[in-house]
């Protein structure tokens, strides 16, 4: 298939849809998306990409900080309506012109802003990871499915084109099949205080934050769910992390007997990689899961694995509205969230046992 046919395909793919949506509208308007908590991603990534959407806008922020509503309503020209806190934010079920809401908050918070919006009856587009357990995960996609709405999980390389082109290569076995993927991401963190170092507002440390780019890449570069896995974990300062993990090594095997292995660190910079071995040569990304400058490789030039940078939150932003507007499911949905964090209890139960432990299903 030729590439940017199969790119097209498989992000208009469908995985695990089995709510029945109600939402009828046309594809020719924008839906309005409410974003829940203005910190570093909101206000540099998202709302910078909203403002080039073709299907969505910005209706509303929710925000703890007057202050920075204030600020938001100056930058986008919003009203005093369209600033919510977290208090009041349940009455966005009043609001027509919220569509969806964003969830940009800790990790520890999704599950409630997520279970609250659904219940406002808004489409739930939730950042990465997609909450603290699994069983938060399945209460969220619970939520949303009994209020029929969308659920989305904000995993943007999985429309990125050099991610696409990888998964093109490996299901179509450009290079043979792909036997096994190394991968690896992480940097050193700063602020001890942070909630990234916090337990409950961060679910764990760097697995939880920058592993799962490592892991969905394996995930999806293999086609199947992993069966089995085996952790290592080493903390080299058990007082900045006394409550979440600094870096772990992991493997995984899969239930064709194809494996990886994986690494993620609070530790040190420049781990942001995969490698993927196939029976007739070989591929990669370094660096791989960034905003821009990303760089493909291949082991053989006649198929190379090189793009263009694109801004990869207008393209996840726009298609979770087109898939609503048009009625179609959308991935990478909850259940994708859903099932990273089946591979992550696996890691911390192997961590805690210090032996292989199999990988629940979905
Ligand atoms: P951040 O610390 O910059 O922002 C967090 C926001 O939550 C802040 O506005 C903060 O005021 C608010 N907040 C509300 N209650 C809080 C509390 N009790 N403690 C701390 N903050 C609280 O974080 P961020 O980098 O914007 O990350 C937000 C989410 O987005 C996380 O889930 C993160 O994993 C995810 N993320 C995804 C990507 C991506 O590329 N998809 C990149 C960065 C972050």
């Amino acid at each position: 298939m030729e590439r940017r046919t199969f790119i097209k395909t498989i992000a208009g793919a469908s995985l695990a849809a089995d709510v029945s949506f109600a939402q009828t509208s046309a594809p020719d308007r924008k839906l309005g998306w409410a974003l829940v908590g203005l910190g570093s991603l909101s206000t540099n990534q998202i709302a910078p990409a909203l403002q080039k959407t073709k299907f969505c806008q910005l209706a509303a922020v929710v925000t703890g900080t007057p202050e920075k509503g204030v600020k938001w309503r100056e930058k986008y020209g919003m009203t005093e309506k369209q600033v919510y806190d977290y208090t009041n934010f349940d009455k966005i079920i009043d609001d027509p012109a919220i569509d969806v809401v964003c969830i940009v908050l800790p990790n520890g918070m999704h599950h409630e802003f997520a279970i609250r919006a659904a219940k406002a009856g808004k489409h739930v587009f939730c950042e990465k990871p997609m909450a603290n357990s699994a069983q938060e995960c399945r209460e969220m996609i619970a939520a949303c499915e009994a209020a029929k709405k969308y659920l989305g999980t904000g995993y943007r390389c999985q429309r990125e084109p050099h991610h696409l082109e990888a998964i093109r290569f490996a299901r179509e076995k450009v290079f043979g099949e792909v036997r096994h993927v190394d991968a690896g991401f992480g940097f050193k963190i700063g602020d001890p205080k942070q909630w990234r170092l916090n337990r409950k507002l961060a679910g764990g440390g760097a697995l939880m934050d920058v592993g799962v780019y490592a892991m969905q890449a394996c995930r999806y570069l293999m086609g199947e769910e992993p069966s089995e896995i085996s952790a290592f974990e080493t903390k080299t300062d058990p007082v900045k992390f006394a409550q979440v993990d600094e870096t772990i090594q992991w493997m995984m095997k899969f239930p064709s007997g194809r494996t990886s292995n994986c690494t993620t660190t609070y530790n040190f910079n420049g781990l942001n990689f995969f490698t993927a071995i196939a029976q007739k040569g070989r591929f990669g990304m370094n660096p791989t899961y960034g905003y821009n400058g990303l760089k493909g490789w291949t082991s053989d030039p006649a198929h190379p694995l090189d793009f263009e940078d694109t801004d990869h939150f207008v393209t996840q932003m726009d298609a979770f509205s087109e898939a609503i507007l048009t009625n179609k499911p959308f991935e990478p949905s909850g259940v994708e969230g859903l099932r990273d964090l089946l591979v992550i209890e696996a890691i911390y139960k192997s961590i805690a046992s210090g032996k292989s432990e199999r990988v629940a299903s979905v």
